[in-house]
């Protein structure tokens, strides 16, 4: 009831002052239950990392025409924005760019006639940019904006060709979540905008150039390439790549883009991608989006993969060989539902979109591979969220987060993915599987292509599932799970039965007693399992030994599974964080190609985090990162310049 009122208030109070600007338009005494509940929910989906101002005038498409020039690590071309007023009083837009040079700005009743216009670039801001106003005459249906890109534009990586696997050509990728299509479209760049969006692009002709769009997997090689996206998407979704990138089909409506030395085993990895969009189409009605392609990208993008809609953007991290790693392309194909089609409306409701595919994710899963792998994601799952909930401050482990003056990147933790899976989980086990999937498959349906916030789900939660089951209504503490910190009682409790016999591996590998019995023991125990443990088994093993290992027992380890020379990713990523911490020097030369050989944050900044907390860890950890730098993403090098303490 307080929280209301505060809000309230504080909303009136900025209205007004909006208000006095413009018109004189007196404020009704006693607004009307509707209009209270307008303004309550429009004030829950302003937009803190944006100067947007989207209920003036609404960007409806961007047309764009960009040359990829590799020589100067720049897009230089026009963005033309169709754009609907929606308040008569406005004679200026307000857009979000960062980093970009802005050469000409026209505006033009009809796409044709154009005229110039004046334009004002404000001073940058370090979260959200440069704001740029652009004047509008009476009229106006279009603006057309003249700019080129920075080579430090936060949202583009342009790699040498010794950067990617074919060493032959150059290569450069976008990564627009969360406030980066700034640095390369001038735009509203908010996830409560969505637009559809068409693009020429121009690159050498020996390369090719793929979107966030409708490609063409026949499309020859003449260095124009043109895309549609006629599905309104927000900003954070638009999507290029340009590179020596072939295409193999995997299914009917499923493809694999990739360089061409690691197509064949991006293929052979991802084979069962057609069997999992017909897992979800069966669980949560039709994927939207036409074709669903995957690209996978050199080794130094930044995250495991970017939702890209139509083309999932993926690390090469994840071709273990075993499959066990293809979760993360559940993951980025759950968000063809929960994300791509039911969207965020602010960063601070960031858990509608990463908490339903986490939750979502595990459900392909367990359609495709079964409840065992399900099991076994859901209980690391559990650990790394107990992990964050133990470190974090309480404040951020609350799902609906307060982000002002916060760079969304920088305050994106795993909270909003696994409190928000557990939390949706914990829903399911209460009111039962079939209900609760009926209601997520009307959650999707009637909330397709829009942009919500948390209490526009609060509310559709209540009517369409609590309501129904009033006997229950006291059981899961719904405001608790969204806005208090930690995780309430009640909360479901994953558990796997292979976990069950990798604790007991460690128990009787530990009991052994001596390092030398400890190697003998471990081959024999490791026989003992079912072989070949997955990967997340050999997770739970390296993660559950005690934290008072010896060198010796570190030794007998390595010698018994060559974990330092480990070619998954993920195990590898464990076993250095361990070596780090037990100074266990035969793993430096590991940890130092692996550093340099990868730039996925979430495998390289907890390592770099573990060297920092010794001198001598963090004089290594300089001089690695020195030499990594370079090859790294904008966003990695600024996370891990902040790490070392190189930037404040
Ligand atoms: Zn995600």
């Amino acid at each position: 009831m307080r929280m209301l009122l505060t809000l309230l208030a504080g909303i009136s109070l900025a209205l007004a002052a909006q208000e006095a600007e413009r018109m004189p338009t007196p404020m009704p005494i006693l607004p009307s239950k509707a209009e209270v509940a307008k303004v309550v929910r429009e004030a829950q989906a302003w937009d803190v990392h944006s100067y947007a101002k989207p209920k003036e005038i609404r960007t409806l498409h961007i047309a764009l025409d960009l040359k990829a020039d590799f020589e100067k690590k720049v897009l230089q071309g026009t963005a033309v924005l169709k754009v609907k007023v929606l308040d008569p009083a406005a004679n200026s837009m307000t857009l979000d760019t960062r980093d970009l040079e802005i050469q000409k700005t026209d505006a033009s009743p009809d796409g044709k006639a154009w005229k110039t216009v004046d334009h004002t670039l404000a001073a940058k801001d370090p979260i959200l940019g440069s704001k740029l106003t652009v004047s509008l005459p009476k009229g106006t249906h279009f603006v057309r904006i003249g700019y080129a890109t920075s080579p430090t534009a936060t949202g583009l990586q342009w790699l040498t060709p010794e950067q990617t696997a074919g060493k032959k050509e150059p290569f450069m990728f976008s990564q627009s979540e969360a406030v980066h299509a700034r640095s390369w479209i001038p735009c509203q760049d908010s996830p409560g905008v969505r637009v559809t969006y068409s693009a020429t692009i121009r690159t050498p002709k020996n390369l090719r150039a793929v979107m966030s769009a409708v490609n063409d997997p026949r499309a020859k090689r003449t260095g124009v390439y043109r895309f549609t996206m006629p599905n309104a998407i927000p900003s954070y979704l638009m999507a290029i790549a340009v590179g020596d990138i072939q295409f193999r089909a995997l299914g009917q409506r499923t493809g694999v883009y990739a360089e061409p030395s690691v197509l064949p085993k991006a293929a052979k990895e991802l084979e069962d991608t057609e069997k999992m969009v017909a897992a979800t189409e069966q669980l949560y009605g039709p994927y939207a989006w036409g074709r669903y392609d995957i690209l996978v990208l050199p080794p130094s993008f930044p995250y495991g993969g970017m939702e890209n809609p139509r083309l999932t953007f993926a690390t090469p991290t994840i071709l273990a060989g075993d499959k066990s790693l293809v979760s993360l392309i559940a993951h980025e194909l759950a968000h063809s539902w929960s994300g791509n089609l039911v969207t965020n409306a602010t960063w601070s409701d960031v858990w509608l979109n990463e908490g339903f595919t986490t939750y979502v994710e595990r459900r392909i899963v367990e359609a495709v591979y079964g409840r065992g792998p399900e099991e076994m994601q859901a209980v690391l799952g559990r650990q790394t969220l107990q992990h964050l909930l133990d470190t974090l401050p309480p404040a951020d482990t609350v799902l609906h987060l307060v982000l002002s003056g916060r760079d969304p990147d920088d305050s994106l933790s795993e909270i909003p993915y696994e409190k928000g899976a557990l939390f949706l989980r914990t829903l399911e086990t209460t009111y039962g599987r079939k209900p609760f999937d009926a209601f997520l498959r009307s959650y999707f349906k009637h909330f397709a292509f829009q942009s919500v916030t948390t209490a526009d789900f609060e509310g559709y939660l209540q009517t369409n599932l609590i309501a129904k089951f009033p006997a229950k209504k006291a059981v899961v503490p719904v405001h608790a799970w969204i806005h208090e910190a930690g995780v309430p009682n009640g909360a479901a409790e994953p558990r796997s039965d292979a976990f069950k016999k990798v604790d007991e591996a460690i128990a009787a590998i530990l009991k052994s007693g001596n390092a030398a019995a400890l190697g003998k023991a471990t081959s024999e125990s490791y026989l003992a399992v079912p072989a070949p443990w997955s990967t997340q088994e050999w997770l739970h093993f390296l993660r559950g030994l005690p934290a008072d290992l010896s060198l010796d027992q570190m030794k007998s380890l390595d010698a018994a599974w060559h974990l330092t020379d480990i070619g998954n990713a993920e195990i590898a990523h464990v076993w250095l964080r361990l070596a780090i911490q037990h100074g266990y020097t035969p793993a430096d030369a590991r940890l130092r190609n692996y550093l340099i050989g990868i730039g996925r944050r979430k495998l390289i900044v907890p390592l770099y985090t573990e060297l920092a907390k010794t001198p001598d860890g963090q004089v290594r950890a300089r001089a690695i990162f020195k030499e990594a730098r370079p090859g790294y993403h904008p966003l990695a090098q600024s996370t891990i310049d902040q790490v070392l303490g190189l930037k404040d």
